[in-house]
């Protein structure tokens, strides 16, 4: 009789110290198949403004209609349209955005934002007979996980104190224009968005190893040290040795928010990194960053392991600060 009586006080105790409790979790075979219609060659590497991106954002949008995600807007649905002009072409494209709106009466004013860029950078020259850029680890891999992370947050008994906002980024291969639009456009001030994680290449595990990522901008920023201090309760670890050069932090969209250009020099503004798996830049932009190369496997690991963090990381202080002088410093080099 008395293992009865352990067994629920223990199940509490365990539940509490995982924190989250995913409805939905997203598996290794889910993550495939969505990678592999991303990066299928009959998406003909998703070049913007191309009829494949159209087709690629109504998947986004359908999976987050499918997780339960808030849309933008009522008229809008999940999409933000905009206008960018590209060799003196007008190119028409949309970022798609969903919410999760926050469950503290307060903190919910705040904002997390859980970002990838979708598109790539279309055909080219053929290579060994290929000619498809196919971007799987740039960036199929990283819209990917915010799917995922739409679904395992929304799904979750424990609900995310701040609001959260999950975005697929077009543009990004021509300037950045879907970020910078979104920034221009927000729906939410500016000075409420106290976080954005980024997600960029997160197949592969070949080269830093299983269940580890390296936080672009680390070197200018204390929010590395709250990862480690969270991470000594996971089977997950951030990279401390790896070749990717600093200029990364620049190379994707959370460098619309970290960066603030509008002055004589450039300030750093919102915390926002990247999250990269890997430290192997051989294939990006190559006809060889195909589907079959990723690890679906840690890539199921890494949502559970987000699920946890961005949950956590909702309800959290978020003191993070700059280092504006080791900015500036690697600035001048
Ligand atoms: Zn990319």
């Amino acid at each position: 009789m008395k293992q009865l009586f352990i067994l629920p006080i223990l199940a509490c105790v365990f539940t509490t110290w995982i924190y989250a409790q995913d409805n939905q979790p997203v598996t290794a075979s889910d993550l495939k198949t969505w990678c592999f219609y991303l990066a299928n060659d009959e998406m003909k590497g998703r070049k913007n403004g191309s009829p494949e991106m159209k087709k690629a954002a109504d998947f986004i949008a359908e999976s987050f209609g499918k997780a339960g995600l808030k849309p933008l807007s009522a008229e809008a649905g999940y999409f933000q349209e905009y206008v960018t002009n590209r060799n003196k072409i007008d190119i028409t494209e949309r970022n798609v955005i969903g919410m999760i709106e926050g469950s503290d009466p307060v903190l919910k004013k705040e904002w997390i934002i859980l970002s990838a860029h979708f598109d790539h950078i279309g055909i080219g020259k053929p290579i060994d007979g290929d000619s498809i850029f196919n971007g799987a680890d740039d960036n199929a891999t990283g819209t990917i996980t915010v799917m995922a992370l739409a679904k395992t947050l929304q799904s979750s008994i424990t609900r995310p104190k701040r609001s959260i906002l999950f975005v697929a980024y077009s543009g990004e291969e021509i300037g950045m224009q879907g970020s910078k639009w979104f920034k221009g456009h927000a729906p939410m001030p500016l000075d409420q968005i106290k976080l954005n994680l980024n997600f960029e290449m997160e197949g592969e595990s070949a080269t830093l190893g299983k269940n580890i990522y390296l936080l672009t901008g680390h070197q200018f920023t204390d929010f590395g040290d709250l990862l480690d201090e969270y991470n000594k309760k996971t089977n997950w670890v951030r990279a401390k040795k790896f070749k990717s050069p600093p200029w990364v932090f620049m190379a994707s969209d959370n460098a619309t928010f970290a960066i603030n250009r509008a002055g004589e020099k450039p300030v750093l503004s919102i915390p926002a990194f990247s999250i990269v798996t890997t430290d192997d830049m051989n294939f990006i932009h190559k006809v060889t960053d195909e589907p079959d190369r990723m690890d679906y496997e840690n890539m199921a690991s890494l949502v559970s392991y987000l699920t946890n963090l961005v949950l956590f990381l909702s309800a959290d202080p978020l003191d993070i600060h700059w280092n504006q002088e080791a900015f500036d410093n690697f600035n001048k080099h």
